[in-house]
């Protein structure tokens, strides 16, 4: 499998676009320092047939033109990514540069290290050839040592978001499916909306998962009655500019910990990035996570409006309420409980115990809780009555 730059025959109209995309992407890796794409337009021309009529389009050859990135004297063969959505896939997604020709050995898994020869799973694996010293597979975190690159993970990572040729060298085709972040959460918004988020990895048999809807909603043929009856659906529930806006700064302003996120917010970026199918899966998803932290925010409001303290300091209570959470904390004397309850009124009680009792709470369990009131406290915005010494009846 070898990766050469493929010529495109495109229409004057279709070329302006290609300029317009290849720009954006030469002014991302010139700021992350990686080989600038640029576009060789002509000289060949050929006359196509168009598909109306018997009009003739004028097509002209077009090729992308990228180095292959390279570090300290390896060249980059490809990137092969394991996990997507934390669900590990036996099969990775490969990301070539353009251009390379290299070959990809053969077994290559998800827990191959040449570096370090440490068998675990990984996310990314990353595959580099030398003049003389060969090719060699390479966890992530462990290329960045053995090539002497600081910062290389999150350089690949970027990298990988935009790198992949095929799509580009798709373009044109009357099927290129690129779209924009934006265009993508907006359409996805309708679709959870309409018949809830749908993963790509555990879809049931008769299900069609959300990414690809919406990629039947934005680029399906609109003579297809399916295609049609789907829009009409859709309309009137697509995010609006306000609504999308407030997702992508809800995404930029979550941590990077998680390597998901880290890679959503550097795929979505501002929302004017274009977006190839392969990583649809992934932008789409953006959306479910982003209504569940609405559903979660509605709640605690709704929680933060009703409780109420149910005494003063001091006071005796036997109450009946619902176990809402029961969080274990290991100490040097050892295990203690957050136990937090609802009672009928939905006033939030806590206690922190270390008896049977506090062990024995589950989640949704129906109790009467006898105890006293330590303090009156709050909790993000929500009154709190916090008890000590409790005794708990099923
Ligand atoms: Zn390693």
């Amino acid at each position: 499998m070898t990766a050469t730059n493929k010529t495109l025959w495109l229409t004057a109209g279709d070329i302006e676009t290609l300029r317009e995309i290849v720009s954006a992407r030469a002014k991302r890796a010139e700021r992350l320092g990686l080989p600038v794409p640029t576009i060789k337009v002509g000289p060949e021309t050929r006359d196509e047939r168009g598909q109306i009529g018997n009009v003739t389009i004028t097509k002209t050859a077009v090729q992308i033109i990228q180095d292959v990135p390279s570090f300290n004297g390896w060249k980059l063969v490809a990137v092969l990514t394991f996990a997507e959505d934390g669900i590990v896939y036996p099969t990775p997604v490969i990301t070539r540069p353009r251009g390379s020709e290299c070959e990809i050995p053969n077994g290559i898994t998800c827990k191959t290290c040449d570096h370090c020869n440490t068998s675990r799973t990984r996310n990314r694996v990353v595959v580099v050839q030398h003049d003389t010293d060969g090719v060699k597979a390479l966890g992530l975190a462990c290329a960045e040592e053995y090539l002497g690159v600081r910062g290389l993970e999150s350089l690949l990572n970027s990298w990988c978001s935009f790198a992949e040729s095929d799509e580009l060298e798709s373009f044109g085709s009357g099927y290129s499916q690129l779209a924009t972040a934006r265009e993508i959460l907006s359409v996805t918004w309708a679709c959870v909306k309409k018949f809830g988020y749908i993963k790509a990895s555990d879809h049931g048999p008769t299900e069609t998962p959300t990414y690809s809807l919406v990629q039947t909603a934005i680029f399906g043929n609109s003579k297809l009655p399916a295609v049609k009856e789907l829009r009409e659906e859709l309309d009137g529930n697509y995010g609006t500019d306000e609504e999308i806006d407030g997702l992508i700064s809800w995404l930029q302003s979550q941590s990077s910990n998680s390597e998901y996120i880290a890679n959503l917010k550097i795929l979505i970026d501002d929302g004017s990035a274009p977006i190839i199918s392969k990583r649809y899966g992934i932008v789409c998803s953006a959306v479910a996570s982003y209504f569940r932290h609405l559903e979660i925010e509605i709640k605690r409001a709704k929680v933060a409006a009703t409780s109420n303290w149910i005494g003063v300091k001091g006071d005796k209570v036997n109450v009946m309420a619902t176990v809402t959470g029961n969080r274990t904390f290991e100490t040097q004397w050892g295990s203690k409980y957050l136990v937090t309850f609802a009672d009928q009124t939905g006033n939030v009680l806590t206690w922190w115990g270390t008896s049977q009792d506090a062990a024995e709470c589950e989640i949704g369990q129906s109790v009467t809780v006898k105890g006293s009131i330590k303090e009156l406290g709050e909790y993000r915005g929500t009154k709190q009555t916090v008890l000590t010494r409790c005794k708990i009846a099923k």
